[in-house]
């Protein structure tokens, strides 16, 4: 199963495909902190399929997540896994019935793969589909490989000016826009963003690029702020976590927006971050719950219930690679000033990276390049 027959490839440097398909590493979540490059071999490529070279991929909070606990949510890591999920790459080899993509195509990768035959799927909201298998969150590999194998249909082919980091970056970026989709973020929603660490930012470029007017973010960490400023925050509060201070920085918010909040992401899910995204929000709009940081959230309804504030879930994104790939070549949104390190693919580089991402920080985002 590891090594595909010579004939399935066609054309010529057979010999050669294979020497490197037994080549092919993996970063392999072994166990809590332990990360160790080990060959993977990959599932055999479909009609339908293709095989890309990983060239840039992204660390996400949720491989932390996994990296640091083992489980992410109610996703428990209990074999090895592959890590990683927010990668582009060249496309190497592509399945007999694939007709979209050719060899040497530059793509980044939506990562869920959706069952397509449920209601949810039917119904267009795959990326609620109970069988979906997602690079990197258990029992699914990831793709912080050499090379992965995935449907064509779900590789996106990137223009000449999008660079392949740039296309890692959609993956972020997509929570950002499905969110805003969510949301009906137009060019009259003022909008407020908690927390400005990596999907804060993320939403807040999309936000902009969704036409909203004016757009305030909070978070506690001072750097932070600053890099939201020159992202295009309209405005940048520093707040406490003390859950006392809810009412007076709700004030503050109101004041810094200067009009009603129609529109609040919170994107930490804390219950301060949550309390205070409620009451600041203006009757009859919205907030959205992008961040989950525990499973139980303890917040305030009644109030906000009493006043019409609609109470949104985000899961992921569906659909939304085109728009991002879109904002991307048209420079509509600058992905580049979220990119702060950068590491190869070595087992002290992978180790390296994983603890530069868990230490926060100043690391909004940490890049492999592969
Ligand atoms: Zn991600
Ligand atoms: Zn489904």
């Amino acid at each position: 199963m590891e090594v595909v027959s010579p004939k399935a490839h066609g054309g010529s440097g057979e010999g050669k495909e294979h020497e490197e398909d037994g080549e092919n590493l993996a970063a392999w979540l072994l166990g809590i902190q332990t990360l160790k490059i080990q060959p993977y071999h990959l599932p055999s490529l479909g009609p339908h399929d293709v095989k890309v070279r990983i060239k840039a991929l992204g660390i996400c909070g949720s491989d932390i997540h996994h990296f640091k606990t083992m489980r992410c949510a109610n996703f428990i890591v209990k074999k090895p896994m592959v890590i990683g999920h927010e990668c582009a790459g060249i496309i190497e080899e592509v399945g007999s019935q694939v007709k979209s993509l050719a060899v040497g195509d530059r793509v980044a990768l939506e990562p869920g793969i959706s069952c397509r035959q449920c209601n949810l799927c039917k119904d267009g909201r795959y990326n609620l589909c109970p069988e979906m298998k997602f690079f990197g969150s258990p029992p699914t590999n990831g793709s912080l490989a050499n090379k992965v194998v995935h449907p064509a249909n779900l590789c996106f082919k990137l223009p000449d000016n999008v660079s392949l980091e740039e296309g890692a970056m959609c993956e972020p970026l997509s929570v950002g826009v499905h969110a805003c989709r969510r949301a009906n973020v137009g060019p009259e929603t003022n909008v407020l963003i908690m927390g400005a660490g990596p999907i804060g930012l993320v939403t807040l470029l999309a936000a902009r690029a969704f036409g909203a007017p004016r757009i305030v973010i909070v978070d506690v960490d001072e750097c932070r702020l600053s890099i939201a400023k020159n992202l295009g925050a309209d405005e940048t509060i520093q707040v406490s976590t003390n859950i006392q201070d809810v009412g007076e920085e709700v004030v503050k918010i109101q004041n810094a927006m200067g009009s009603g909040i129609d529109v609040s992401f919170d994107c930490v899910g804390f219950d301060k971050t949550t309390s205070t995204a409620l009451n600041a929000t203006r009757s009859g709009g919205k907030v959205c719950l992008i961040g989950l940081a525990k499973s139980e959230m303890t917040a305030p309804l009644t109030p906000a219930a009493a006043r019409e504030v609609d109470v949104v879930g985000i899961f992921r994104y569906r659909n939304t690679w085109p728009l991002c790939i879109e904002f991307l070549k048209t420079g509509k949104i600058d992905v580049k000033p979220l990119i702060t390190h950068r590491f190869g693919f070595t087992q002290q580089e992978v180790e390296d990276a994983f603890e530069t991402s868990a230490r926060g920080g100043s690391a909004i985002k940490v890049m492999f390049n592969l």
